[in-house]
């Protein structure tokens, strides 16, 4: 169905700032404008609860998740970009396989079955659109995904 995915997305991000219990920031660079796009909202939305669940449990206290949607040609880009341990370079695409996790011991401790952005990245692949990550060890990580976007489409709506 078609969907304002900005508003769509400030629901989500507004679900996790009210439950938060750990005190970390939350920043939204998006567009102050309707975006509507063709989506499956249940699939996205469990796309971006696992990426912003992600964000938060790899935080350090007094971290800032920061929220992007850019438009670009023919897609929109939406990223999510935490500050937390990061991942390491060799490990940036084994991310996205079913039941990889960086560092064992680390994430045993925060819980977790590996299957989120693998998840992910099918329903993402669903939609016309690519997922992947940057990370830059000890600083933090991003994870951009595209969505296809038709700018006349939407011409017509309005
Ligand atoms: P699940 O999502 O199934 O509960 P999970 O969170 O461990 O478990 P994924 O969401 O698929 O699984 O993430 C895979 C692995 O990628 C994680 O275990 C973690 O090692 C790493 N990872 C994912 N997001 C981040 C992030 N924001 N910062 C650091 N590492 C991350
Ligand atoms: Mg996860």
């Amino acid at each position: 169905t078609w969907v304002d995915f900005i508003s769509f997305f400030n629901h989500i991000i507004d679900r996790f700032e009210m439950t938060k219990e750990r005190h970390i920031t939350f920043k939204r660079e998006l567009p102050n404008r309707a975006v509507f796009i063709k989506i499956d909202e249940d699939k996205l939305t469990q796309v971006i609860d696992n990426i912003i669940s992600n964000a938060l449990k790899y935080s350090p206290e007094g971290g800032c998740v920061t929220f992007r949607v850019k438009m670009l040609n023919d897609q929109i880009e939406v990223s999510i970009s935490d500050q937390g341990l990061g991942i390491p370079k060799e490990n940036l695409e084994k991310v996205f396989e079913r039941f990889y996790r960086v560092d064992k011991a680390r994430t045993r401790r925060l819980g977790g079955t590996g299957l989120g952005l693998a998840i992910a990245k099918e329903m993402i692949g669903a939609h016309g659109g690519d997922i992947w990550a940057r990370s830059v060890e000890g600083k933090g990580t991003t994870i951009l995904f595209t969505l296809p976007y038709d700018p006349e489409q939407e011409d017509d709506w309005s």
